[in-house]
């Protein structure tokens, strides 16, 4: 079999379950099996297919159907331009957290402090670190997610402060930051069991789980704000489509000023920032 037909059946195979982008999971899929990018692709087309090549490729596909996410499936992501890798222990890093971490670099001064609250896979934490150089450090509860994050600052070369524990709790000394970010769990309970299979079915469900109205990270993040920002600190927080006026009041109850709401580049709420003025 050619790499042409194998992926067109591999093509095939994915859409007869219903995977969403089964074009682009293919091509991906066959780049990582055979370890050539498209455009060498596109010149083996009519070769006939290595078997250990389409042995890997088959294996994959198997999963995909399964709707394992592609990023589990290969072991990585890019975000910011960066590699990430990627366990079923970590929320896959998204396009749309990418507006958090932008809005972030917009605003920070060199030698700024920056405390990122549910680090996951660290992808906000070791983006800024590594295209802002400054310092940042990270918490997350999950140790197994932290040591992803670990791997992942190592292999992109920054050093990040990490802790175990819950939000603040986990730091070490009562430091105060510049700048806090954070992209928690903000899913509404009820709602996890409407997402994709790929998410609710493959995602850590503490990664998403914002509890039964999807606020409570941002209230309990909101409550600490104060005591480990410095005067004119600022907040970053990725939200739901439909979180930005809920977040508004909260910040707004507590302090904070300058609020405003930024969309992602589909068009939805996906960022609120803050100031906290004293
Ligand atoms: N901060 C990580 C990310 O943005 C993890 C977020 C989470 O687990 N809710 O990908």
């Amino acid at each position: 079999m050619t790499y042409r037909e194998t992926l067109k059946n591999c093509i095939d195979e994915l859409s007869s379950v219903g995977v969403p982008d089964p074009e682009s999971d293919a091509r991906l899929l066959l780049e990582e099996a055979s370890g050539k990018d498209y455009s060498h692709l596109l010149m083996s087309f009519r070769d006939e297919i290595p078997v250990e090549v389409s042995d890997k490729l088959n294996d994959f596909v198997s999963l995909r159907k399964k709707r394992i996410p592609l990023q589990q499936i290969i072991g990585y992501t890019e975000f910011m331009g960066l590699k990430f890798y990627v366990t079923s222990d970590v929320l896959c890093p998204r396009q749309d957290t990418e507006v958090l971490v932008e809005q972030v670099l917009e605003k920070i001064n060199g030698g700024a402090k920056v405390l990122d609250l549910c680090t996951g896979s660290g992808c906000i934490a070791i983006s800024i670190a590594k295209l802002a150089g400054v310092s940042v450090t990270a918490t997350d509860i999950s140790e197994k997610a932290l040591a992803v994050a670990e791997k992942n600052a190592r292999e992109n070369g920054v050093s990040v402060y990490f802790y175990k524990g819950d939000l603040y709790q986990a730091l070490p000394s009562d430091e105060k930051y510049d700048i806090i970010v954070s992209n928690p769990p903000y899913i509404k309970t009820d709602v996890i069991e409407t997402l994709e299979p790929e998410v609710k079915d493959f995602e850590p469900r503490i990664a998403l789980d914002g509890t039964a109205d999807g606020l409570s990270f941002y209230r309990r993040i909101i409550a600490g704000a104060g005591e480990h920002l410095k005067p004119n600190g600022l907040i970053f927080f990725e939200i739901g489509y439909d979180q930005g006026a809920d977040v508004s009041v909260l910040l707004a109850g507590s302090g904070f000023s300058d609020i405003s709401v930024i969309k992602d580049y589909g068009g939805n709420d996906r960022v609120v920032t803050a100031t906290l003025k004293r």
